[in-house]
């Protein structure tokens, strides 16, 4: 029974589920497996390794397979097929052979002849036939297999993908019939794209012409390899060792269609692996074991084509990986350190990593440290700068009062170099009378740190003083904490000398002051001075008389020598008041009862307010101690009650009254008032009457109420005055409080 060859693609999927589900069968059988060739060619090889795990993996190894190597290309002509059938015959006489698996179609065409001698009732299953060497023929029924398409475009598409700039294409290939048939089918296949590209079949030349010619291709030309089993001398070759030297001579990447040749020097193409092919020939024959009816089961079309790409050939074409399809698979990767050492690369790589960034965030940090530097290094010459041309002594001081920075002007007024002033406190440069001063204000700039402000006469380096007014501020920490002083120092012997003057002639002026008040009182004073004389004269005659009689009264002459002596004191008292304001002396500050201070006053103008017809009333009665020079005060008090007496003086007779009086005391301050019922102050007038020189009186002198101002704001005072409602003015001083237990007046 025979049976046409059919194309009958819906079997395969049939075969590829029972390859999918297969189960481990047990079935024992004895398969011979014949390959056109040897079994050490790649392709032969690759098929056999997969055909045996398939069985092996699939039938639980009961399955025994013979291999037989024909070597009929290198061996066939002649009478070798025929002594090769009998060397099968007796080599099998004894075993029953179930199934021959023939390997490609030299083996299969074998099979087919001579197969009755050593297999005589074994199934045949063939593999790596190409549908047209079955075209016309017609197989026995006991015949399938699986076929192997070979085809071209698919390879001749990928080269392009890789090569977009490819301009010719070179077809090689060799002159054996298969050699001839495989190039009559590239050359049908092929035909679309001769259309487009210039198409070479180099398919006659011996090989060292061949070699040569290749040799001269242009970079942009793309070789295709099918086979050479003979050249166009006539000399034998095998297809891979071909390749070899083909892939070696080339100028231009070539291409394969098997994947036998991969490894061999072509960059790879859109192939079969023959590996699949065994695989899938191997499960055929165990479903024609199983009894599966090889009628049934009609010859199986190719499995798809893989994309096999030896990956060191891209490397020496320069061609990139990323052109291939996603499926392609890569031969001959070279292991790369990471898929290696996937953990130590790593680990490695992230010690590097981190290494890396410590390093980069130091060469940050430094280079922005010296920024800083510099930028610190810039704004402290600007400051040296602007320090050494400042017009006044700049110093900064550290927590313990050492100098920690002086400028230029004070090295100049020093006469010291920094060495020698960095490091010392600058108390040393100090008039001694001046350091318990400055060492205040030192301590006191550490509770308030921003009062540092002293008047102090500094050392210059000819060893004179000058008066300096130094101020600062207090430096503090990052923390917080106190870190010394940073001031500067400004001389201020002129303003100094101006003010010492100033006050010398204040005090002449008070002294002319003091004299002219006298002046004006000098009927009072006579009359202070002629009353206790009077008395005196009055008393020594009474004692006189006394001291006549027969029998004088002693005691009597005894009380008048007393009153005689209290009366001589108190003309005592009252010249030594006028000397002390006359004196020029100085000032000395002490409790003074003011009851005391107005009786003098009292006594002092008592005569002037009489002949003026003028009421002066006093009232200390309350009792009040101040602070003061007595006889400042009493200046002040007498200026104060003289004016109000001219004040009061044009009032009509009465309505003239003076009354000096406490109005107001506690611990701090006293303030006393003197009203009078006077004219009282104009409005304009009213602003200026503490100014020196101003005076509303034809002969004033106008330097009372300013020299008064001048002595109440030295004690620490204040004078104001005010208009009474009734009429007339009230004069108001605020004076610094005593204890009066000290009083000394
Ligand atoms: P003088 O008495 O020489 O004028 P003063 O400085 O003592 O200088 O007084 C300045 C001016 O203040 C006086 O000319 C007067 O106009 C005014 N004055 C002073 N005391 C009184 C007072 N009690 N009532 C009204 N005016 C006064």
């Amino acid at each position: 029974m025979s049976r046409t060859f059919p194309s009958l693609l819906t079997v395969f999927a049939g075969i590829a589920l029972f390859s999918l589900a297969a189960p481990c069968v047990a079935i024992a059988a004895n398969v011979l497996v014949l390959y056109d060739e040897r079994r050490e060619l790649p392709g032969l090889s690759a098929f056999d390794s997969s055909l045996a795990r398939t069985f092996s993996s699939a039938s639980s190894g009961s399955i025994v397979l013979y291999r037989e190597d024909m070597d009929l290309s290198r061996l066939g002509s002649g009478d070798y097929p025929l002594r090769l059938r009998d060397h099968l015959r007796i080599k099998y006489a004894d075993t029953k052979i179930d199934v021959v698996v023939a390997v490609m179609g030299p083996a299969l065409d074998f099979v087919l002849r001579y197969g009755g001698a050593f297999a005589p009732e074994a199934l045949i299953v063939f593999a790596g036939v190409d549908p047209w060497e079955l075209h016309g023929r017609v197989l026995p029924e006991h015949v399938t297999g699986v076929l192997l398409e070979r085809r071209f475009a698919p390879t001749v598409e990928l080269a392009l993908r890789l090569q977009p700039k490819t301009r010719r294409f070179v077809f090689v290939g060799g002159t054996s019939e298969f050699d001839r048939r495989l190039i009559e089918q590239a050359k049908d296949e092929l035909r679309p794209f001769e259309q487009r590209y210039e198409f070479r079949y180099l398919t006659e030349l011996p090989m060292p012409a061949l070699l040569a010619e290749l040799r001269r291709l242009p970079r942009d030309s793309v070789v295709l390899y099918s086979t050479i089993f003979r050249d166009g001398a006539g000399t034998a070759f095998v297809p891979h060792v071909a390749a070899q030297s083909i892939t070696a001579a080339s100028n231009a990447p070539v291409y394969g269609f098997v994947d036998q040749f991969v490894g061999r020097g072509i960059v790879g193409g859109r192939m079969y692996s023959l590996a699949e092919h065994g695989a899938e020939a191997a499960h055929l024959a165990m479903a024609v074991l199983e009894g599966s009816d090889p009628a049934g089961l009609p010859p199986q079309s190719p499995s798809n084509l893989t994309t096999i790409i030896d990956s060191r050939q891209l490397d020496r074409w320069g061609l990139r990986e990323e052109a291939l399809p996603p499926d392609a698979v890569m031969l001959n990767r070279q292991p790369t350190l990471w898929s290696q050492h996937k953990r130590e690369v790593v680990a490695a790589s992230s010690i590097l990593s981190i290494q890396a960034l410590m390093i980069a965030a130091l060469l940050v940090q430094r280079s922005s440290r010296r920024r800083a530097e510099s930028k610190l290094r810039e704004s402290e010459n600007r400051l040296r700068t602007m320090a050494d041309t400042a017009p006044a002594l700049i110093w900064m001081s550290g927590p313990d009062r050492r100098f920690v920075f002086v400028n230029k002007m004070w090295m100049d007024y020093t006469g010291l170099s920094s060495e020698d002033a960095l490091d010392k406190t600058w108390l040393g440069q100090l008039h001694p009378d001046d350091v318990t001063r400055c060492s205040e204000a030192f301590d006191r700039s550490l509770i308030d740190p921003h009062d540092f402000t002293v008047e102090c006469r500094l050392r210059r380096y000819d060893g004179t003083y000058r008066w300096m007014l130094c101020t600062g501020l207090a430096r503090l920490s990052l923390k917080g904490d106190y870190a010394g002083l940073v001031g500067c120092c400004t001389d201020i012997s002129e303003r100094k000398e101006t003010e010492l003057q100033l006050q010398r002639h204040r005090s002449e002026l008070a002294h002319m002051n003091r004299i002219a008040t006298m002046g004006e009182l000098t009927a009072s004073v006579a009359h202070e001075l002629c009353q206790p004389l009077g008395a005196i004269l009055s008393n020594a005659g009474a004692a006189g008389m006394v001291l006549g009689k027969t029998s004088p009264a002693l005691h009597e002459v005894q009380e008048i020598l007393e009153d005689i002596q209290k009366d001589a004191q108190r003309a005592g008292e009252t010249i030594h008041r006028i000397r002390s304001i006359m004196r020029k002396q100085s000032v000395t500050r002490r409790p003074v009862d003011l009851k005391g201070m107005f009786k003098d006053l009292h006594r002092l103008v008592d005569a002037e307010a009489t002949a003026r017809r003028i009421m002066v009333h006093s009232d200390a009665a309350g009792g009040a101690c101040v602070l003061a020079d007595p006889v400042q005060l009493q200046q002040v008090l007498l200026n104060l009650v003289l004016n109000a007496l001219d004040a009061v003086s044009a009032r009509p007779d009465g309505d003239r009254r003076i009354v000096v009086c406490v109005r107001d005391s506690d611990d701090q301050s006293v303030t006393i008032a003197v009203a009078d019922t006077g004219h009282g102050i104009a409005p304009d007038v009213r602003p200026k009457l503490f100014q020196p020189f101003y005076t509303t009186k034809r002969e004033g002198l106008g330097m009372g109420l300013s020299i008064t101002r001048t002595i109440v704001e030295a004690h620490g005072g204040s004078i104001w005055a005010e208009s009474n409602e009734a009429g007339g003015a009230t004069f108001c001083l605020t004076w610094p409080a005593a204890a009066c237990s000290l009083s000394l007046s």
